[in-house]
């Protein structure tokens, strides 16, 4: 298998920025050429030195590219990829690092009909957006899950796979439908959750407005940690994983009803049995290396 030689990074947010540091950091042989729709993040790119070409046009990107990876929100992914099609050379590689992957796995298949198409997801993030917020570090110790189509070319599956590993994440295969309702439920929820319980703060009347700033230490502040990440971003995620999401948010709903009825009938042994599982649930991730076990998560005080 021959060794990349030549990535393209299509959107250099904190995603495509991290992947150019990565790649220059751990595959300094690699030549990074960038490219962002936005010319103000192009500018900023060129200002910190993040590839080592950044093209005005997206076509320009691609044509000497061995792998070309789209980092745009998600529902962007099929117009980003027609922009490229009549540069790509014949035997690129074409991947993403989309949030979802049926949707986005759909649109490549259809602007690119004739290319290699492997897409990929690095569960790894921040709630930063913009090519200043990306670090070289993000994918070490993560997980980066690769949804090749059924007909994929097993060589092209393994370059993709290869690189991940090699910016330090660990890689796992899984079918398109089968990330979208896992990652439905790891992340997607959450977020939905999180936007929703900040949300309805904003909108309380009887408690002021400073009270919930005040006192978020309580648990409330965790929350709108996630709740500050990129609109764009989650509005793509919610509506091109529609359906899993909607799923998930049902079974959600009836253990929320259930859960509210424990609390209205005095249920205790309910309450402690479910709270019991879940404090396992936080065992488990510290003990994979997933999260931190400091207190607070690790906050100074
Ligand atoms: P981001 O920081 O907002 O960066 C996205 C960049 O892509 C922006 O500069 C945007 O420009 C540009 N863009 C939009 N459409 C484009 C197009 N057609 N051609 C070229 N550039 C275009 O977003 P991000 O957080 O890096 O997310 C990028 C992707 O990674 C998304 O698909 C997301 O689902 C996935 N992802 C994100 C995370 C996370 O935690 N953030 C984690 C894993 C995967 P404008 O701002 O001008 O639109």
């Amino acid at each position: 298998m021959l060794p990349l030689a030549r990535i393209t990074i299509i959107g250099l947010g904190l995603i495509g920025s991290s992947l150019c540091r990565a790649i220059r950091a751990e595959m300094p042989t690699v030549r990074v050429t960038g490219h962002d729709a936005d010319p103000a993040v192009r500018d900023i790119a060129r200002r910190i030195d993040l590839c080592d070409d950044i093209t005005d046009t997206a076509g320009a990107s691609v044509t000497d590219a061995d792998l070309v990876i789209l980092c745009v929100p998600v529902r962007a992914m099929g117009a980003a990829a027609a922009e490229i099609a009549d540069d790509l050379p014949a035997d690129a590689i074409v991947s993403d690092v989309g949030s979802c992957k049926a949707d986005v796995l759909a649109q490549l298949s259809t602007a690119l009909p004739h290319h290699s198409i492997v897409p990929a997801h690095p569960v790894a993030g921040t709630e930063n957006s913009g090519p200043e917020a990306g670090f070289a570090t993000l994918f070490k110790g993560r997980w980066s899950i690769v949804t090749p189509p059924h007909d994929a070319d097993p060589t092209a599956v393994e370059r993709v796979a290869e690189l991940w590993r090699r910016l330090g994440a660990q890689v796992e295969t899984m079918e398109p439908a089968h990330h979208d309702l896992v990652l439905a439920v790891t992340s997607h929820l959450p977020h939905l959750i999180a936007y929703t319980i900040v949300g309805t703060a904003s909108d309380l009347e009887d408690v002021t407005r400073s009270e919930v700033i005040k006192y978020s230490a309580g648990g409330f502040r965790d929350f709108t940690r996630i709740a500050a990440s990129d609109p764009t971003m989650w509005r793509d995620v919610f509506l091109a994983n529609k359906d899993a999401v909607l799923e998930m948010l049902q079974r959600f709903s009836e253990d929320l009803s259930a859960l509210q009825r424990a609390i209205r009938w005095n249920d205790g042994d309910a309450l402690f049995t479910l709270f019991t599982r879940t404090r396992a649930i936080r065992r488990s991730i510290i003990e994979e290396g997933q999260d931190d076990a400091k207190p607070d998560f690790g906050r100074s005080h």
